[in-house]
């Protein structure tokens, strides 16, 4: 399982569509101050279904949609697709391709897309579980997230090994079990 291709749409800095495409192996995004590298791991995080709009270092929901320049008129809605190699079956979906795409307006609403069906947040994240690149997932290491995990609390250090292990879908239906 790898992230082949990113798509971006009216995404932060990207108004015009722009396609990120990750070759095999391991790709270096470098640039100037301020020319949108983070932006694009924020569009990573925000198609996996990231709902702390803090962590997306924005205030608000309509921050992640781009705000318009000297040139440009904002935009009213934006849109990430994620494409991820599923070949190896990592994913449980039989598609060997697999695209998560999600919009959101400046209205609020926000949809979510698997392989360009409508469905919810819960089954992003459900699809996702045990897998690592979830919301809860640990692919992406930000500044200070190996401090935050070696400082926290057992509990939540215990997330960590256990999607690494493959049990957290347990813990989650059980969780979901309690609730009905
Ligand atoms: P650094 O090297 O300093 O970390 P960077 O390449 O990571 O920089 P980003 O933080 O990704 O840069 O991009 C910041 C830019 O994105 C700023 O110029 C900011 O104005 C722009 N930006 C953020 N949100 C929006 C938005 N909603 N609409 C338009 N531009 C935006
Ligand atoms: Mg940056």
């Amino acid at each position: 399982m790898y992230l082949k291709k990113l798509e971006l749409k009216g995404f932060k800095s990207f108004p015009s569509k722009t396609d990120i495409v990750f070759e095999n192996g391991i790709t270096s995004i470098v640039g100037p101050n301020g020319s949108g590298k983070s932006n694009v791991l924020d569009a990573i995080r925000w198609v996996l279904g990231e709902q702390s709009i803090k962590s997306l270092r924005g205030d608000k929901l309509e921050d992640v949609i781009f705000i318009g320049s000297d040139s440009k008129k904002p935009m009213n809605y934006c849109e990430v697709v994620l494409t991820i190699d599923n070949k190896d079956g990592i994913l449980d979906i039989d598609y060997s391709e697999v695209s998560i795409k999600r919009r959101a307006y400046r209205s609020g609403e926000s949809e979510f897309y698997i392989n360009n069906k409508p469905c919810r947040l819960k089954d992003v994240k459900e699809l996702l579980l045990d897998t690592g690149i979830g919301r809860e997932g640990y692919s992406i290491i930000e500044q200070g997230k190996i401090d935050e995990i070696l400082s926290n609390n057992s509990n939540n250090r215990r997330k960590v090994f256990d999607e690494a292990c493959g049990i957290s879908k347990y813990r989650y239906k059980k969780q979901e079990g309690e609730k009905n």
